[in-house]
């Protein structure tokens, strides 16, 4: 018994490691990729070499912030943190989003992209996001190590027994048997350090465990001048039953568009002044909505009485009292238990995400933003709100 106290207690200590190395490194990256997209977009707008000089930031921060993603995904996994879901995943799906995300990435490379099609629906028994995930990573370096006007053909296969195989075909230089048996060996690059490819080789190793934690495979075959084929095979499953889309169809409410929507306020709770002039920034572009902010939760949760926001926006490392505890106190009362609040943080790893969620946040949003991402849940959280209060109203004059 006191082994298995002392082994849950490491496990512990180590998941709460890893979320705050994934917190510290993330807060700064926030800072750096939320003002360059404001700058970004700013008004008036940047002048070309400006423009250059952003899009450099951008695209380093961005660059940055999949490296720690990465790394910290590869710690998760050794330190066998990592929960994987299983059920039964669209390829149809998958493939599609897949290819929305990956074909502007073909199209600056000139590379031409083959996708499989689909006469009859596909599944496997796998985790949506680690597919996705997966797919996304062969993809890419698919795209990366090519040449010139090269291809990548996308195939899906039954394999049998009972599994199917996705390969990913393209007209690389190809790997001589020695280099293959070196793949899959973080920061192991094959002497590709010197070129031009960013990369630390920690995305086929974490590809490859992904892989194996769903219970698949993954190989590669390749041939030296004609191209390599990267292949990942996965259990098949029958299409869900349809309860969960019932359900999910059930929670999305109503898009209301009210055209002279008065204006709608926004508590940000939030002690860092990068994060809060960030958020001040964004909010100053909305012409729907005013922010409040407060820099710790009991002030917050005094703001949140008076002024009655629409939304909450809710840091979660804060000093004394956490953010998490704060919207706890905000949900048991009365005067505010309407009130969606969402979180905002650079507690970022699932574990974190899915402990935030189970406390009660009506959504989780990670640092650093997305511009976009960030708008898309706010007016999702307003919309909510929206319905909530005409709820309110009905059960007063009910009453
Ligand atoms: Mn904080």
């Amino acid at each position: 018994e006191s082994a298995i106290a002392a082994a849950d207690k490491a496990n512990l200590a180590k998941s709460n490691f890893l979320s705050s190395m994934s917190h510290e490194l993330r807060t700064p990256l926030n800072a750096i990729l939320g003002f360059g997209q404001l700058m970004e977009s700013d008004n008036p707008v940047p002048t070309p070499s400006q423009k250059a000089n952003i899009d450099q930031i951008l695209q380093a921060g961005w660059y940055l912030l999949e490296l720690i993603n990465e790394i910290l995904d590869l710690a998760l996994i050794e330190s066998g943190k990592l929960s994987i879901s299983r059920e039964s995943v669209s390829l149809d799906e998958i493939m599609l989003e897949c290819q929305t995300m990956i074909e502007p990435q073909a199209k600056k490379r000139g590379i031409r992209m083959s996708y499989p099609r689909f006469d009859q629906p596909c599944f496997v028994h796998a985790d949506r996001t680690r597919v996705k995930q997966i797919l996304i990573n062969l993809f890419s370096n698919a795209i990366k190590y090519n040449q010139a006007g090269g291809s990548v053909v996308v195939v899906c296969a039954p394999s049998p027994p009972g599994n199917i195989r996705i390969s990913i075909r393209d007209t690389g230089a190809g790997l001589p048997p020695e280099k293959l048996s070196q793949l899959f060996q973080p920061f192991n690059r094959l002497g590709q350090e010197a070129s031009a490819e960013e990369g630390t080789g920690i995305g086929l190793v974490v590809t490859k465990r992904l892989v194996e934690l769903m219970g698949g495979e993954i190989g590669v075959e390749s041939e030296v001048g004609a191209g390599s084929v990267f292949w990942v095979e996965l259990n098949s499953a029958f299409p869900p039953t349809l309860v969960e889309s019932a359900s999910e169809a059930a929670t999305t409410a109503p898009a209301q568009v009210e055209s002279s929507a008065p204006l709608r306020t926004l508590l940000y709770v939030e002690d860092n002044p990068a994060n809060l002039k960030l958020v001040e920034q964004l909010i100053a572009r909305r012409t729907d909505m005013r922010l409040l902010t407060a820099v710790n939760g009991p002030l917050g949760i005094e703001l949140a009485r008076s002024a009655q926001p629409a939304v909450i926006l809710m840091d979660i490392n804060l000093p004394g009292m956490s953010g998490t505890e704060a919207m706890q106190i905000l949900r048991k009362d009365r005067a505010t238990a309407h009130i969606p609040v969402v979180a905002l943080s650079a507690n970022a790893i699932p574990y974190d995400i899915e402990r935030g969620l189970e406390a009660g946040f009506f959504r989780y949003l990670t640092k650093p933003i997305k511009v976009n991402e960030f708008m898309v849940a706010l007016d999702v959280a307003l919309e909510y709100a929206a319905t909530r209060v005409g709820q309110r109203i009905g059960q007063d004059a009910q009453a």
